[in-house]
């Protein structure tokens, strides 16, 4: 580039959010989440000081925080990524899980994270410990964004917890309804109906 140094885009006012009524109240703003995935980060990296992780992104929802976050983390990571279906279009969960698409990289001896946008029930997590267990990981830990307070049917630990949130459906940074709403900064809820 050429030129003196320039000040750093200002984030966008998204005067659209402002015009939607499907969208409700700010549940977490977006500086309060890069307040918080700046801690995850720093934290990982102490965990994982001497076994840089694999971090695997359970696509679609956690593209966003993933991005943030492994760049937040000062350790030479990898990255993968796999897909899960559990919802469709619909906002409650089917409770019927499927890997949409596999991961490239094989697991065994690796340090895994799993970093999720949402637990919501942990059926889909319960379900991805399972199968990525099975591949003899040397570790396996979990790291989600968002997890829904008193909402969890299967038990299972997670590791790093961005924010506990009550019960409402969410949208923004990354999580969307029907592929809308995942550039939102801000995270919101979603007060429309079950989408088309
Ligand atoms: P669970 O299996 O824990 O019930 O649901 C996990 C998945 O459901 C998440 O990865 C996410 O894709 C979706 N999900 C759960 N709650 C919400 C929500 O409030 N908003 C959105 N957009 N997706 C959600």
């Amino acid at each position: 580039m050429s030129g003196g140094a320039r000040p750093g885009p200002e984030r966008r006012p998204q005067s659209w959010v402002g015009v939607d009524p499907m969208l409700g109240s700010v549940v977490v703003t977006a500086d309060e989440i890069a307040r918080r995935v700046e801690e995850l980060g720093a934290q990982i990296t102490l965990d994982y000081a001497a076994r840089p992780p694999l971090l695997v992104g359970v696509l679609k929802g956690a593209f966003v925080f993933l991005a943030d976050l492994s760049r937040f983390i000062e350790l030479p990571v990898e990255m993968d990524f796999m897909a899960v279906g559990s919802y469709g279009a619909a906002t409650k969960t089917s409770g019927v899980v499927r890997i949409v698409k596999d991961l490239d990289l094989d697991l065994s001896g690796r340090d895994v994270i799993v970093v999720e946008d949402i637990v919501d029930s942990g059926l889909t997590l319960s379900y991805l410990r399972k199968s990525l267990l099975a591949r003899g990981p040397a570790s396996l830990a979990i790291c989600t964004l968002l997890l829904k307070t008193g909402q969890q049917q299967a038990s299972f630990d997670v590791d790093y917890v961005g924010f506990e949130i009550p019960p409402d459906f969410v949208v923004g940074y990354g999580l969307d309804v029907a592929e809308r709403y995942r550039n939102l900064a801000d995270l919101r809820v979603y007060v429309g109906g079950e989408p088309e």
